[in-house]
């Protein structure tokens, strides 16, 4: 049974884990803000409150033994690439990022994200893309 610790609990954040939790994963849910934790507490494995660029908090949660964590911080770009650094020196396999932009994200390859999404940008796509398949081309 794979693992996820999701780190940052906005919208993208909150809805990766809780749908993540519905499909029967084992979800850690992580945020500094105490609301946030509170507000998804029932629908996560385990919600915790911490800063996720303080290392020893990090470890002491034992992020180490996870199969992917997912740092959804997007808008303090500095703590984005602080905690995605540390998720892979953890030894973490798989780590996925959210970039506010191009150089956000080279920054986040660089220091060893194995993958960036840009979710507005990336949703555009999509609903462009629904938008002009053939079910709905003629409204
Ligand atoms: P979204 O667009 O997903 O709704 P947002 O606009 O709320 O996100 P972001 O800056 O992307 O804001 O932050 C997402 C979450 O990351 C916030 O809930 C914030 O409290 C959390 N966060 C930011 N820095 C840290 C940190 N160092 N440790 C843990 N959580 C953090």
């Amino acid at each position: 049974m794979r693992q996820f610790a999701i780190i940052g609990l906005g919208r993208f954040g909150s809805s990766i884990a809780s749908t993540l939790y519905s499909l029967g994963y084992d979800v850690l849910a992580i945020d500094k803000n105490e609301e946030r934790v509170e507000d998804i507490s029932d629908r996560v494995t385990h919600a915790v409150q911490a800063d996720a660029t303080d290392e020893a908090a990090i470890r002491t949660l034992g992020l180490r033994n996870f199969d992917v964590a997912v740092v959804t911080i997007g808008n303090d770009i500095q703590a984005s690439i602080m905690v995605t650094m540390l998720c892979k020196e953890l030894g973490i396999p798989k780590v996925l990022a959210k970039a506010q932009g191009d150089l956000h994200a080279k920054v986040l390859l660089k220091v060893g994200a194995d993958r960036v999404v840009f979710p507005e940008r990336d949703m555009g796509v999509r609903v462009a893309h629904n938008l002009v398949s053939s079910s709905i081309v003629d409204f």
